[in-house]
């Protein structure tokens, strides 16, 4: 395998112009100020949030799908939750879940101020108690759409049970498919910080080509998006 693979990461004038010529211009301006506030609030953390571009895109995407019930696997300050609030209809509804609420409190203010706090029902717990407990509810087949970005060690485990909760055609979005390009880089080359998360989205991608229960697409966007529509 290469070991010179790159993501749109890791060009960084080409990544300038997609965010500075076209993503920031478009932005809402609750998206820009919770994105400012999470870069001086939590410095280098702040590269956790999903970068603009893929903002625009998953608000064009939920719009186009007319989703209105959703769920959030990982907030931290919330940019690609206020993106999804922003792009649900006014009854739309949101089940974002954390194992923590403290980066979700940076971001609050700004989803007030938007005017969509009432969108989101926030959990602080487990995503797996969460998902098994909305199972138990009674609630499978009532979500249009699922964006996951937590504990990528549990990716697989999240895929079993939003099989369930997602409707048929509806979408389940992974986010960070290529962990920053080390998915194509040998063993040997490979930053230790990196290896144990790179090792399971291989696995998570390998599973998900061989997955016939979904229509699979892998976005190059941001840190990789892998799109799996829910088929039978
Ligand atoms: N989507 C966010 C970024 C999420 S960062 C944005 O656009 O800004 C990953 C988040 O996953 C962190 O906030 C972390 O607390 C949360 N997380 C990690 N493991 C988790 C788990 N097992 N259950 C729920 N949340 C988890
Ligand atoms: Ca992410």
């Amino acid at each position: 395998m290469a070991d010179d693979s790159k993501n749109i990461l890791q060009c960084p004038a080409l990544l300038q112009y997609i965010l500075e010529e076209n993503s920031y211009p478009r932005e809402h301006e609750q998206l820009k100020e919770l994105r400012e506030t999470t870069l001086e609030t939590l410095k280098s953390r702040s590269v956790m949030s999903v970068p603009a571009d893929q903002g625009l895109f998953l608000s064009m995407l939920l719009k186009l799908m007319n989703a209105k019930k959703t769920i959030e696997i990982g907030v931290f300050t919330g940019y690609s939750l206020l993106t999804t609030a922003l792009a649900l209809p006014a009854d739309g509804q949101i089940t974002a879940i954390d194992i923590s609420r403290e980066s979700f409190e940076v971001g609050l203010p700004f989803i007030k101020k938007a005017g969509v706090d009432h969108k989101i029902n926030f959990v602080e717990s487990q995503a797996l108690l969460v998902l098994n407990d909305l199972l138990n509810d009674g609630k499978e087949g009532e979500f249009d759409f699922a964006f996951v970005d937590a504990n990528k060690g549990e990716y697989i485990k999240y895929h079993e049970l939003l099989l369930r909760l997602v409707k048929i055609n509806g979408v389940i979005a992974y986010d960070n498919t290529l962990w920053f390009g080390t998915v194509a880089q040998s063993d040997d080359v490979i930053n230790e910080k990196l290896k144990a998360s790179r090792n399971h989205i291989r696995e998570l991608n390998a599973f998900l080509v061989n997955d016939s229960r979904v229509e699979i697409a892998l976005l190059s966007v941001g840190d990789g998006l892998t799109l799996c529509r829910r088929i039978e």
